[in-house]
């Protein structure tokens, strides 16, 4: 059997991984090692042909003796760690949740409803390197599937609500913090007029001890509409990635522009996306509507109407579910060849673990 080492395990996306493939038995066909860069000796989860005991994620020794590495550690991990692997002769394969090596000549972009034939081609090739691809990116691509296979796409402008648990357990838990602080300073005035309570509320928000060492800002009761770092372009770099990383899934011979604003919203776990969709030439709603809904198993069309957009097309309806809905598809009052659409789907799943997760078992 296939020895496989794990990093990133105790994350958020990890721990997504961990769940799913306990779901699908995946761990009957590997014997698996835990790595972690903080829990090296302890005891390793319980799961078919582990190792019992967690091993030191810097450590290369042991990371050399692995036949795959599934990294979900982060950007700066694989940056430290990839090179000095393969610098030490490592041939193994490397799958990874991280963006650092995404744009890389030798590394694919995963996404298993979009590009699994490719994947199977460059894993009879000799490819080693496979990486998930940007959540809202992943999640996009599976929602406009049918659009982009007929080329009906001309360009997407994309506005993203982000949840907190894209940036990770600790900011998460932070959004949690702050909802509390705001929470017990509200329990406190229960008498106070609206007004007052939010004046009340942006002095709480305001104040030095409010718990904000992740995200540097208050996001409960607020929208921070940056994520990541900023380039020269104007852009932030989860924006970047929107255009630069669906070309690449794609393979696209003309490029197609996508871009927008990318937002983080208080939402615990999913990613919603506003889009606008400028098509190569005018369809009909339901040609459009017919194209989406049966381009892949997940994608899941709900009608563009008040009842099923707000029971259906919400991040609390959508966390922990593997299909990926995209509503309020209509034509758009800008012209003929623009329409409207409104996608939400678990970046933990399809956004980062699901993509891992199918071309382990591929490669395997
Ligand atoms: P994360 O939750 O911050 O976890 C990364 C590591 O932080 C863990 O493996 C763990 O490593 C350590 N850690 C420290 N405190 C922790 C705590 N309280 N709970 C759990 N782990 C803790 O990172 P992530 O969001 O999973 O992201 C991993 C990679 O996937 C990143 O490159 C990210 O950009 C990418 N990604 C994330 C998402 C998403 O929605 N979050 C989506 C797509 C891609 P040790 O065991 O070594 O201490």
């Amino acid at each position: 059997m296939k020895k496989v080492g794990f990093i990133g395990w105790r994350g958020m996306v990890g721990s997504v991984l961990m769940e799913r493939m306990r779901e699908e038995n995946d761990f009957a066909h590997m014997e698996s090692y835990f790595f972690s860069t903080s829990q090296a000796g302890g005891d390793a989860p319980k799961v078919a042909n582990s190792y019992e005991k967690v091993l030191s994620a810097t450590d290369p020794k042991e990371l050399l003796k692995m036949d795959i590495l599934v990294s979900c550690q982060g950007g700066e991990y694989t940056t430290e760690i990839f090179p000095k692997l393969r610098a030490d002769g490592w041939k193994g394969h490397w799958i990874d949740a991280a963006s650092t090596l995404r744009m890389k000549d030798d590394a694919m972009i995963i996404l298993d409803p979009v590009n699994r034939d490719l994947i199977q081609k460059n894993i009879d090739k000799g490819g080693k390197n496979f990486i998930g691809g940007n959540c809202t990116v992943s999640l996009l691509l599976i929602a406009l599937h049918g659009l982009f296979k007929e080329n009906l796409v001309e360009w997407v402008s994309s506005m993203t609500y982000q949840a907190a648990s894209g940036a990770g357990a600790k900011n998460m838990i932070e959004l949690l913090d702050q909802m509390k602080t705001v929470g017990t300073s509200f329990a406190a005035n229960p008498s106070m007029g609206a007004l007052e309570l939010e004046k009340q509320m942006n002095v709480t928000m305001d104040s030095p001890s409010f718990p904000k060492q992740n995200f540097g800002h208050p996001l409960a009761l607020n929208v921070l509409p940056w994520i990541d770092s900023e380039l020269p372009s104007g852009q932030s770099k989860e924006e970047w990635k929107a255009q630069v990383e669906a070309n690449k899934i794609l393979q696209t011979t003309k490029n197609i522009p996508i871009d927008g604003t990318c937002v983080r919203v208080g939402a615990l776990r999913c990613h919603s996306q506003g889009l606008t969709i400028k098509l190569t030439k005018s369809a009909s709603l339901s040609t459009v509507e017919e194209l989406i809904s049966n381009a892949n198993k997940w994608v899941d069309l709900v009608p563009n109407n008040k009842a099923d957009s707000l029971k259906r097309l919400t991040p609390a309806a959508v966390t922990g579910k593997m299909h990926v809905p995209i509503g309020r598809v209509r034509p758009m009052t800008l012209g003929d060849t623009y329409f409207n659409a409104f996608t939400c789907g678990d970046q933990l799943l399809w956004g980062a673990a699901e993509p891992l997760r199918c071309v382990l078992r591929m490669v395997l």
